[in-house]
């Protein structure tokens, strides 16, 4: 096959407009291409008078050979080796391994284990996705918490309710095999080609149910309502893991466990403290979220051309840094979408973002958040990253004045230091009610001085961050995580062997893909660590 890059088209074109330009461009006359495949695909607005996409396909053609060699000076044409997919080779474990969560890392060491034929046993805290759906609406609807079972845990983790934004910001062979097993499940095709691909909530509770009955069906065990609570050691390697299922406790006996708990397990964090696991505090961020409303926003960004129906919702992605060096950015924009109430702890407020597949929804929303490290606290306790996250979201809910209403205020009143009466054209969609209270109320004053820092840069930059209208609801505490279980170079914790510390909250990841990478990291290490004991 024949790659070709760069090629621009207007917002209505056909896969037959794409072949008439490479047959143009190449002067291939009577050879037309056929077998057109999308390789990437992208929206360039940078120029509001001339907003296109951008295409690279690879197609047949014949004499592919000759057509190279004639275009050997063009940069935009190479040669295309399709390399097919394939699952990984069949492997030996003499236990079987446990995964200790399913969320994207702990799904996908889990998927690929399964796949090699050592039939791993996942340990779930949360219910299965339809079963947790039911919990997400109650809280959501009523303001009843489930703390075992919510937006942060549950099948699919903390990614369920989610965008589904696949960001990976790094170039890893990997990130194909997350990708491929992502569309095999049934996630949308165009994930594959898409600059920036997405998969909604909607769609993406469909495939994290797929993966698990794979999963069940390559000889795989998934168990939800089952969490961990202990591990035993035999000569400083793991030997077992108990878990809590309806009141009882259960043991299971192995040598590989792949901890893939996420950023929200405070109390396994404290559990591994209290062994003396090695752990060490890292930077994380905190913030608000921020809505605009969606058509502001792709005025700002398409200008005339913002209700093109090929164009999608306009995102950003936006970054400064204050005069002390802190690090104020947005987070997991989720146009089109609504802030999620996403607490885990009872009588403390979290927010997040999610998304429908469409991406149609009234508002955009981002999170904005500030940078905080080590030196923000004090770096020897470990925990104090967490224990401000804590402090954060329990203010936050006694601000608010409970019931799990969240603290709001309008970008113009937060700029000017006072409490917001009424809503603007915003209306803020966070679902369980709203109180006017200034983020100074839960947020520490540099986060706040930041935020206020920040917002008039980034207007700079978009015209809709200048709406004074814009509702912040906060606080965002969860971005990632603020500790890390130190591993040693095979993955393993340095303290404990065959414990595999995976994923976002053992700090090796930030999104799902990252994760789903490290899960799969972590499984090829499992397998590599008992080849070598054998
Ligand atoms: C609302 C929301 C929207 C998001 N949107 C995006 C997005 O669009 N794109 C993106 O890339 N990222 C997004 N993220 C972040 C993303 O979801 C995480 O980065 C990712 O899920 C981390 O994967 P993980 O597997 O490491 O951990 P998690 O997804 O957190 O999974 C950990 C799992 O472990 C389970 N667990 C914890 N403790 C125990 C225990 N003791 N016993 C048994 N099980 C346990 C939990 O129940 C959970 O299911 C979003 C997060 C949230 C909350």
């Amino acid at each position: 096959m024949i790659k070709y890059s760069n090629i621009k088209m207007p917002l209505e074109h056909t896969t037959d407009d794409i072949a008439a330009f490479i047959s143009k461009k190449l002067k291939l006359e009577e050879l037309k291409p056929t077998d057109i495949k999308i390789i990437r695909r992208s929206v360039d607005a940078r120029h509001k008078d001339d907003i296109h996409f951008v295409y690279t396909v690879a197609f047949r053609c014949d004499n592919e050979n000759s057509i190279i060699r004639k275009n050997a000076g063009n940069k935009s044409v190479s040669l295309y080796k399709e390399i097919p997919y394939s699952l990984p080779r069949k492997a030996q474990l003499s236990n079987r391994p446990v995964i200790i969560g399913f969320g994207p890392a702990g799904m996908f060491a889990a998927l690929y284990l399964a796949q090699c034929g050592v039939r791993p046993i996942v340990l779930e805290r949360g219910l299965d996705v339809d079963s947790r759906k039911e919990k997400v609406r109650l809280f959501w609807e009523k303001g009843i918490l489930d703390t075992e079972c919510n937006v942060q845990f549950g099948e699919g983790g903390a990614g369920t309710f989610s965008d589904g934004k696949l960001n990976t910001g790094v170039n890893d062979p990997l990130s194909r095999i997350v990708f491929e097993e992502f569309v095999r499940h049934g996630a949308p095709e165009e994930i594959m080609y898409d600059a920036k691909p997405h998969i909604g909530t909607d769609k993406l509770s469909v495939t994290v149910k797929n993966i698990r009955n794979d999963i069940i069906s390559l000889g795989g065990e998934v168990i939800f309502g089952a969490k961990f609570t202990e591990y035993d050691t035999e000569n400083g390697s793991i030997g077992s893991v108990t878990y809590e299922k309806d009141g009882t406790e259960h043991t299971i006996e192995t040598d590989n466990v792949i901890l893939a708990i996420g950023h929200s397990a405070r109390d396994v964090f404290y559990m591994l403290k209290n062994r003396n696991v090695t752990m060490q505090a890292k930077n994380f961020s905190v913030g608000v979220r921020i809505e605009h409303r969606q058509s502001d926003l792709d005025r700002s960004m398409y200008g005339d051309m913002s209700r093109h129906p090929a164009l999608p919702p306009a995102d950003y992605k936006l970054s400064v840094h204050d005069e002390t060096g802190r690090g104020i950015y947005t987070f997991c924009m989720c146009p089109g979408g609504v802030v999620t109430a996403s607490s885990s702890e009872e009588n403390t407020i979290v927010t997040n973002g999610m998304s429908y597949y469409a991406r149609n929804g009234e508002n955009a929303n981002s999170a904005v958040l500030v940078g905080i490290t080590p030196d923000d606290f004090d770096k020897d306790d470990i925990m104090a990253g967490v224990e401000l996250q804590r402090k954060i979201e329990k203010a936050a809910y006694k601000a608010a004045g409970g019931n799990y209403k969240a603290p709001v205020a309008l970008v113009g009143d937060f700029l000017s230091k006072r409490t917001s009466e009424k809503f603007g054209n915003v209306a803020p969609s966070y679902p369980i009610g709203t109180t006017f209270v200034l983020p100074d109320e839960y947020l520490p004053d540099f986060v706040c001085d930041a935020l206020r820092f920040a917002l008039p840069q980034f207007a700079k930059k978009i015209s809709c961050f200048g709406s004074t209208d814009a509702v912040m609801t906060g606080p965002e505490t969860r971005s990632s995580s603020p500790v890390r279980i130190v591993r040693d170079e095979n993955l393993s914790s340095v303290s404990v062997k065959g414990l595999y510390p995976c994923g976002e909250g053992a700090g090796y990841a930030g999104g799902i893909v990252t994760a789903a990478m490290d899960g799969l990291r972590c499984a090829i290490a499992v397998l590599g660590r008992d080849f070598a004991k054998r």
